[in-house]
């Protein structure tokens, strides 16, 4: 495996206290960077000081979009050590993505050291309250100084680091959702299941017509028949119908949720009937009718779980569990998140340290 060359700041910043954190605007002292050129592969694996990188206006990625990223969290434990949430799943991932974008295949094992030994050396950023982290963002752009559509022949990997603070300051509160009937984030046989920035640029629009409805997110359905549930936000969706946990199968134009996969995995370790399939929004508003539709809730990295309590489906409202959160969300959100700060038996093995 390629050495990794460090280099080190000259000065060190003092990390910010924990009431200045917000998200994703303060960045740690140093970062991991790989190039790739055609014909010599993935090279140069360095951890630097942070700081502005040399790009060509030019550049392959600002003008076709041709890049991937990951989203994974590192958590100071209550007994101080510096604990990982599930990063070989996500850089797993980012291969999946880099497959979907024509972007040449990553080393796991090689990101994995280098995400080790840039989180080792800033390791002083990871917040240690409850409910902050250490944000990472692994990144590949395609960096050619080249105008036309074409598959890249430069590439360079980024990994960045952002301490957090806590999402939820003020206690879990249910969200109101828009169901989607018009725009759509992705199609099968588009890039709905790969983290690529196009997805995100495609769903600004809707999402910022339903804040102006006075929502806080969107759920988005299918794209062709506008009648299957796919995602919510930027998290997958999960409905509680009678005992039974449901989720959209993955189907091609969402993503493989990291979170959806430890609140499958902890949901039928407990017993729980878990079921992937295709659900349509009429079955969701049925079972609410019957009085069987007992939670919905949103799962990704950012929230863990985030409780839904209302629905707006072409102006048809429904109130889910009276609007509180609900047993399973409250219980998957302490349980998952006890993992992550070392209070709960880590028994998947989602904890890297
Ligand atoms: N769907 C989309 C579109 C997302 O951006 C995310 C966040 N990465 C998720 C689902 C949830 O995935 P994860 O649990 O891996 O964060």
């Amino acid at each position: 495996m390629a050495d990794i060359k460090v280099t080190l700041a000259a000065e060190r910043n003092t990390p910010p206290s924990e009431d200045v954190l917000g998200f994703g605007k303060i960045f740690t002292d140093h970062m991991f960077v790989m190039d790739y050129i055609t014909g010599q592969g993935w090279h140069n694996p360095r951890i630097v000081p942070y700081g502005e990188v040399p790009l060509y206006p030019s550049a392959m990625v600002l003008h076709y979009g041709q890049a991937i990223f990951e989203g994974i969290k590192a958590f100071r434990t209550i007994d101080n050590r510096v604990a990982i949430y599930r990063p070989v799943d996500h850089l797993n991932r980012l291969n999946r993505s880099a497959e979907i974008l024509c972007i040449p295949k990553l080393d796991v094992e090689l990101l994995h050291k280098g995400l080790n030994q840039l989180i080792d050396i800033d390791r002083q950023w990871v917040p240690a309250p409850l409910g902050t982290s250490l944000y990472i963002r692994p990144f590949v752009i395609a960096a050619d100084p080249y105008i036309g559509v074409k598959v890249a022949d430069h590439y360079t990997y980024f990994v960045i680091l952002s301490p957090v603070g806590a999402y939820y300051a003020s206690g879990f509160k249910p969200v109101k959702i828009k169901v989607e009937q018009y725009y759509a984030r992705t199609v099968k046989g588009g890039l709905g299941e790969a983290k690529t920035p196009g997805n995100y640029a495609a769903s600004l629009k809707a999402s910022e017509e339903a804040k102006k409805e006075g929502f806080t997110q969107v759920l988005w359905l299918d794209a062709v028949e506008k009648k299957y549930v796919e995602e919510v936000g930027t998290m997958n969706i999960f409905f509680k119908i009678d005992d039974e946990l449901i989720t959209p199968e993955l189907n091609g134009s969402i993503l493989a949720g990291i979170t959806r996969r430890s609140v499958i995995e902890a949901a039928r370790d407990w017993g729980m009937k878990v079921t992937e399939r295709r659900i349509a929004i009429e079955e969701i508003y049925a079972a609410h009718s019957q009085g069987r539709l007992r939670e919905v809730f949103g799962s990704g990295t950012a929230a863990v779980i985030s409780p839904v309590g209302e629905l707006s489906w072409q102006g048809k409202k429904i109130i889910i569990n009276n609007n509180q959160t609900g047993e399973t969300s409250q219980k998957l959100f302490d349980y998952i998140t006890g993992i992550q700060q070392g209070r709960v038996d880590d028994k998947f093995g989602w904890i890297h340290e």
